[in-house]
């Protein structure tokens, strides 16, 4: 079998061409412009047999993450195992507004690291999976101190490799939202937690991801509303708690939020247009800062993040 034949029979499996073409080049360790000059390159046995495999797994429903063993995310590569969430561009809106909170500049790269010091604002990511809310902040924003939670030790497992691969340092913990950080306060909470309905529909569709990423059952809202009720004890005034959450959960997020007590609720949309992230800033006096950071330091260190 050479390449053409590959892909032709990619085609006959359903297989859309594009998927087809990074799997071979994958398998291949070669740039998918590199098929298009070698159509007739002889496939080496064990590269037919494992393209041939993941043909089968696609055409099943198999995210490409899980065959690839990675995704981009916000600029990042990240691996992924079906352990995780495959990370989707719509969370990275929950990561730019956690950046512009952080007063992060757009498109800066890991520095120095100074975590831990006096004044870095403390971030907390729930439920984080691959880690990639986690890590996206960290490397973006290497001054906060950023901590992330998980259930399951296996994504946990992928998360803190994926941290150690992109360099950054992130206090790990596991359990269940805030049980796993009892005691600790932060300046802002993040979380994508599972949100779909139990008995919706695209559940189906989606079934090789861990289900307990996807759903907590009920009407879809339960993670979400044990996170809006523990937050209030682990944020520190002035603190944030940005969620995402269902194209049509808005309305209802930001009730909770209003409910609990937070200030400043507010929506936004992804590049779909749907409300897909909501927030609210928690006990924040009439001087609160726009912009959140680390309640223990000095004024001098915090300067610079101050409007
Ligand atoms: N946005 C994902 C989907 O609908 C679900 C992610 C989640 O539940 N947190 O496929």
């Amino acid at each position: 079998m050479d390449v053409a034949a590959a892909l032709a029979l990619a085609r006959r499996r359903g297989v859309d061409r594009l998927d087809a073409q990074v799997l071979l080049a994958h398998h291949l360790a070669q740039p998918r412009t590199w098929l298009i000059a070698h159509d007739d390159a002889p496939l080496p046995a064990e590269v037919q047999q494992r393209f041939t495999a993941d043909l089968e797994s696609r055409a099943a429903g198999a995210p490409l993450a899980y065959l690839l063993g990675e995704r981009e995310f916000h600029g990042l590569r990240l691996a992924v195992t079906p352990a995780v969430l495959v990370p989707r561009p719509e969370t990275e809106v929950l990561v730019d507004w956690a950046l512009a909170l952080l007063g992060a500049q757009p498109g800066e790269q890991t520095g120095e690291q100074t975590d831990g010091q006096p004044g870095a604002p403390r971030v907390i990511d729930l439920g984080t999976g691959s880690g990639a809310i986690a890590v996206s902040v960290a490397r973006r924003c290497p001054a906060a101190r950023v901590s992330a939670t998980d259930i399951d030790a296996g994504a946990l497992a992928v998360a803190r490799a994926n941290a150690q691969a992109l360099g950054c340092a992130i206090e790990l913990h596991q359990g269940s939202w805030w049980s796993a950080v009892a005691g600790q306060r932060f300046e802002l909470a993040l979380s994508n937690p599972p949100y779909i309905a139990g008995d919706d529909p695209h559940l189906a569709a989606l079934r090789y991801e861990p289900r307990h990423a996807l759903t907590p059952g009920g009407d879809g809202l339960d993670a979400l509303r044990m996170i809006v009720a523990g937050a209030p004890a682990h944020l520190e005034a002035g603190g944030w708690l940005l969620v995402e959450h269902g194209f049509d959960q808005g309305a209802a997020v930001r009730a909770l939020l209003v409910d609990a007590g937070f200030e400043t609720v507010q929506t936004r949309r992804d590049l779909a247009g749907h409300e897909r992230c909501s927030g609210g800033r928690w006990g924040a006096g009439p001087a609160a800062e726009s912009h959140v950071t680390g309640s223990r330091g000095t004024a001098g260190g915090d300067a610079k993040h101050a409007t």
